[in-house]
């Protein structure tokens, strides 16, 4: 009797530790990568990015626990970090060389394999809500400027006054960057990197946003939303925006990316992942490991958060920190700034 007593109690234990094992992550978030470096950050920054970062992992696990879509998932974390001014994405983007702010984003769904995407956009409230109603509403899946301005304000989109966005923090930024060499300039963010650039374009810090979810029905959605990089100009846009580069989902796996986004679109990084496990059989973390190097080796810096249908998260930057965080079935969360 006692030994059968003892085989249902180890039976039990061992069910118990394989259950919380697999307390898989179901959100993945990132707050931009960068020169992130613990000594110049202040306590009451540090505090605020976390509280930040939870407050977005929270909105977006609320609509997962209730068996809620990843897409609305993804929508509700990025909505919270484009609202802050601590991120560079809605309020708080980066300044154009003009002064302006122009903003990017996209979201993609694995299941369906559908996407939407805006670029270039200045008075859209949440730009990743204008890229869910170009996945949802037209038979496109990218809009640029004005014309997709007209069509977030006649999908009943909230549009403000373009100085919403408007911070002191990165109106300094610029005029700092303004101040150095307009045609060659080194690169300020990472002191690694001497590379040249035509125009000085660059900030210390990429402050884009992005999340990837994981529903209980298995379906994985991804997006990011971007202010795109300081002092950019003549219309550029950097990967945020682009499907493969900036963000890619399938039925395996769900990819956001921050960083320098020319060489992300080169590398056509978060497809790349998504391909690296289909056609060579890595697992999503190799797979990033992998695209990262690749990025380096090109001269790009950055990062990506990747979740995969199994609730595997992994986080490969090639920079000083990157704003991440998770959070499991259970609700346990998770937030990392530093290597
Ligand atoms: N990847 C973005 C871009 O190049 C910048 C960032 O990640 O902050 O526009």
């Amino acid at each position: 009797m006692k030994k059968i007593v003892g085989l249902i109690l180890s039976v039990l234990t061992i069910s118990v530790s394989a259950q919380s094992k697999q307390d898989k992550v179901v959100l993945v978030i990132h707050g931009g990568a960068g020169t992130i470096l613990k000594k110049y950050m202040t306590a009451e920054k540090e505090k605020a990015y976390r509280e930040a970062l939870t407050e977005s992992l929270t909105k977006g696990f609320e609509v997962i626990k209730k068996g809620g879509e990843s897409e609305e998932a993804v929508i509700e974390a990025i909505k919270v970090m484009e609202d802050s001014p601590l991120f560079n994405a809605g309020k708080g983007a980066v300044f154009t060389h003009e002064g302006k702010n122009e903003m990017d984003a996209s979201l993609m769904l694995g299941h369906t394999m559908q996407a939407g995407a805006v670029a270039g956009v200045t008075t859209i409230k949440n730009p990743i809500t204008a890229a869910k109603t170009v996945l949802r509403n037209s038979a496109h899946v990218m809009m640029v400027g004005k014309g997709a301005e007209e069509f977030a304000q006649k999908q009943g989109l909230e549009l403000v006054d373009p100085s919403y966005f408007k911070t002191e923090e990165r109106w300094n930024s610029l005029q700092k960057v303004i101040e150095k060499d307009k045609d060659k300039m080194e690169l300020d963010h990472d002191a690694k990197t001497q590379a040249y650039v035509p125009f000085n374009f660059v900030d210390e810090k990429f402050g884009t946003v992005g999340a990837v979810a994981l529903d209980q029905k298995g379906h994985i959605a991804a997006g990011t939303s971007t202010g795109g990089m300081t002092n950019k100009r003549f219309g550029r846009v950097g990967d945020s925006p682009i499907i493969g580069a900036g963000t890619y989902a399938n039925s395996e796996v769900g990819i956001s990316s921050t960083g320098w986004g020319e060489y992300f679109i080169k590398a056509v990084a978060a497809y790349d992942v998504a391909a690296l496990m289909e056609y060579k059989k890595l697992s999503s973390k190799q797979a990033g490991d992998e695209v990262i190097k690749k990025i380096g080796q090109l001269g790009g810096d950055g990062g990506m958060i990747i979740l995969d249908k199994n609730g595997q998260a992994s986080f490969p930057f090639n920079t000083a920190g990157m704003y991440r965080g998770s959070i499991t079935q259970s609700g346990k969360i998770t937030i990392e700034i530093y290597q």
